[in-house]
This record gives structure tokens, C-alpha cells and sequence, in this order.
């Protein structure tokens, strides 16, 4: 069976285009099936752009680690569906946190990109040199998570009805658009939905389109009327989260803007890798896991077969 890339929309998406399109074809397109697959697929030989590209794809910074083994260690306690203790919830994060640096430092992700974890640092630098203070972040985070009201006033309670952790769900825009979601943690309190958002970074203006995004999904997928949805989101690193109700004004415009954008995005679908250009802002490339990439073209604009072959000597050199 051919696995269609079929056009869908997501916030990361689109601020993926805005950030680099050539960054942005490298991850929607380039790396379309260069995953290893079934054992029996494993035979036929896969493209080495698309393997390359794919493998760069799960490629996490520091920062965007500590958030994953956060976000990974709170579903994977909820979803026990039973109460647990800190000291459970931190442990079993700290041992992750290490199974993942040490898949880094050995380079185990080659076998398996997706299966194991590949950090930047290691892969373009000599490592995290602090590891303690990352691991100090995860702990924190959880810690925060775990005393506040939220989970031991509120998700346990008999009151409380669970919706959703951590679901890629998806709902229709312009009875055409599929935008993809993925709520952390959702729940009915009574008769209202509340939908959680964990943050482990610093605020931002993009979180308010992002909620919005999950109350338009909320109401149209689980017919929760507007005025019973309230967003959550929670800075775990700070500490601080806030409740806020719906706009159906700003709604309207973050879904305008949404079709908006799928209008533009949904069209670049199969076109030509030089239609995509580098981002202008270079010190972006600095952090960008792709840039090997990139820098192995000396940022040519050039086709998909010129990219394979320059990738390729490039590799040979390097053996
Ligand atoms: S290295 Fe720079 S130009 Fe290349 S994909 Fe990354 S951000 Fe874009």
C-alpha cells in the first residue's frame, strides 16, 4: 500500500514555512518515506536524501528534549489513570532523561531515528556540557506540575471527566482543510471544558492562537459550546498558569487566518525543492538541524537530484 502525502494543516506547520521554507520542504516533503519501514519494506532500498532528511527531522535541541521528557512523562502517568507520587513521576522522568542522552552519545538513532533520541548537540557539537541543569529543569517542571491545583485538586477529582491526553486529533476548516491538533490534557469539569496546554519555555502571543485553535476544535468535535470552554495554559518551568475564556471574535480571526494559510500552504504540494527558499536570516541556520544539509550545497538552489548527489559525496568524503 503507497502512503499518500496528503496535504494538513498544523500550527507547527505553518510557522515552520514562516520560519525557512526550505527548512519546511526538508520535513513535509523531503523526508517522505525515508523512514525505515515493516520488515518486509526493508529489503527494497530506501532513498538516502529522504533517509537523511528523516533522520534530521527527529533531531531535538537541549531545550526542546527537556520539554519532550516532560510532556512524554506526564501522559505517560496520566494515562495509568490511577494517582501516582512525585517521587514516582520524577524518577521515572530522570531515567529517561539518561536513556535518551545516552541513545545520543552512542548513536543508536541511526538504527532507529524515530525509536531513539538524537540531539543536536551531540550530533553537530561536543555534547551538553551541563547536563545537571537540564535535568534540574525536567524535575522542576514536574515537580510544579505535580503540586499544583490542577492535579491535585482537579484532574483526580470524582467531579472530573477526562477527554483527551495528548490525541493527535484532527476537525475540518472551510469544509476542506484537515488541521491537525494536539491538546495535552483536556477535561470536563462539570459543564465545562478545560483544555491544558504545558509550557516549558518562555510565554508567547503564538499560545493565544494556539488555544484558540483547540476551542474551535472543541467546539466543533465535541460540541462543547464556546462559552463553556475555558484554556489552560501552564508554564510548569514558572510556575504560572491562567485561565481564559473564548473569544468568538479573535476565533473568527485565527480561523480566517488558518484558511488563509492553508490556502497558501495546501498549494506548494509536490512542487519543485527551488520554489522553497532559504530563510534570509542565516544566524536561524546556526541552530537548524538540517544545516549540514544545506551547507554541503554551499546554499545553491539547487534540484532534489543535485542535493541526493552532493549529499552523497559528501558522505564518501567523510568515510
Ligand atoms: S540551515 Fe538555514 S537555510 Fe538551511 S534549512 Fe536550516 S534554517 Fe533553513
Amino acid at each position: 500500500m503507497v502512503l499518500l502525502n496528503e496535504f494538513s494543516w498544523s500550527f507547527s506547520r505553518a510557522s515552520l514555512f514562516t520560519e525557512c521554507q526550505k527548512r519546511y520542504w526538508y520535513t513535509y516533503y523531503g523526508s517522505w518515506n525515508g523512514w525505515p519501514k515493516t520488515p518486509w519494506d526493508k529489503r527494497k532500498e530506501i532513498d538516502p536524501l529522504s533517509a537523511r532528511l528523516y533522520a534530521l527531522k527527529q533531531m531535538q535541541s537541549i531545550p526542546t528534549y527537556v520539554g519532550s521528557c516532560v510532556h512524554e512523562t506526564i501522559e505517560k502517568f496520566l494515562k495509568t489513570k490511577k494517582p501516582f507520587t512525585l517521587e514516582a513521576l520524577v524518577a521515572d522522568a530522570k531515567d529517561a532523561f539518561y536513556e535518551g542522552i545516552e541513545e545520543a552519545k552512542s548513536g543508536k538513532w541511526k538504527e532507529s531515528p524515530k525509536k531513539y533520541t538524537n540531539l543536536f548537540e551531540y550530533h553537530y557539537g561536543d555534547g551538553v556540557r551541563d547536563l545537571k541543569t537540564s535535568e534540574e529543569k525536567v524535575v522542576a517542571c514536574l515537580e510544579n506540575w505535580y503540586q499544583s491545583p490542577v492535579v491535585q485538586n482537579l484532574a483526580f477529582h470524582p467531579d472530573s471527566r477526562w477527554l483527551s491526553i495528548e490525541e493527535l486529533a484532527f476537525f475540518q476548516l472551510a469544509g476542506k482543510y484537515k488541521i491537525i491538533v494536539v491538546i495535552d490534557f483536556a477535561l470536563m469539569w462539570r459543564d465545562k471544558a478545560i483544555l491544558f496546554d504545558w509550557k516549558t519555555g518562555e510565554e508567547s502571543e503564538k499560545t493565544e492562537e494556539q488555544l484558540a485553535l483547540y476551542a474551535l476544535f472543541a467546539n466543533r468535535v465535541w460540541a462543547v459550546p464556546f462559552d463553556k470552554i475555558v484554556l489552560s495554559p501552564f508554564y510548569v518551568a514558572k510556575n504560572s498558569y491562567t485561565k481564559l475564556s473564548v473569544d468568538e471574535e479573535k476565533l473568527k480571526k485565527v480561523e480566517e487566518s488558518v484558511v488563509a494559510s492553508c490556502d497558501k500552504l495546501s498549494v506548494l504540494h509536490d512542487t519543485d525543492i527551488r520554489d522553497f527558499a532559504y530563510t534570509e536570516d542565516r544566524t536561524k541556520c546556526a541552530r537548524c538541524s538540517f544545516k549540514e544539509v544545506c551547507e554541503s550545497v554551499n546554499y545553491q538552489n539547487c534540484s532534489v537530484d543535485e542535493l541526493r548527489e552532493s549529499l552523497v559525496n559528501v558522505s564518501n568524503s567523510q568515510r
